[in-house]
């Protein structure tokens, strides 16, 4: 999944997300980058959020969503993209190993964060300071 937020000049936050969908993936699926809620959402009062890596776990969770609803809750983006990456393996512990799930998110004051549950997450920022700062994401592993 390819995963963009924005926070315009005049502090309106965007965001968008493509991916291709999971390798081998059953005809019909849908996975979470089409659903709002799930692989992007944002609130123009709050912040913005993505997701990337099995879809399906972050449609349980309503992870972007739940992302932003946790910045409302006073989380700064990182540590709201590492309570959701840590609720989903609250709920499965047994996939913890297997599976990747990440989020990206910006808050309106310009804040940025991510957290992935693998290692080898990374994502870019643009802005007047960094041209294309190539960042490499924390995660649990
Ligand atoms: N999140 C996507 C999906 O489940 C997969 C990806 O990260 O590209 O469809």
């Amino acid at each position: 999944t390819i995963g963009m937020l924005a926070l315009d000049a005049k502090g309106n936050l965007s965001g968008a997300c493509t991916t291709s969908g999971m390798a081998f993936k059953m005809h019909g699926r849908v996975g979470d980058s089409p659903i709002i809620g799930a692989g992007l959402y944002v609130d123009n009062e709050i912040g913005a959020a993505t997701s990337t890596g099995v879809g399906e776990e972050v449609v349980r969770t309503v992870g972007s969503f739940l992302v932003v609803e946790l910045m409302r809750q006073g989380y700064s983006p990182e540590d709201a993209c590492k309570e959701a990456v840590e609720r989903i393996i609250r709920k499965k512990p047994q996939k913890a190993k297997e599976i990747q799930v990440g989020f990206l998110a910006i808050n309106k004051n310009g804040q940025y964060g991510a957290y992935a549950l693998q290692k080898g997450f990374s994502f870019a920022v643009c802005n007047e300071e960094t041209q294309d700062l190539l960042i490499k994401g924390k995660s649990i592993f």
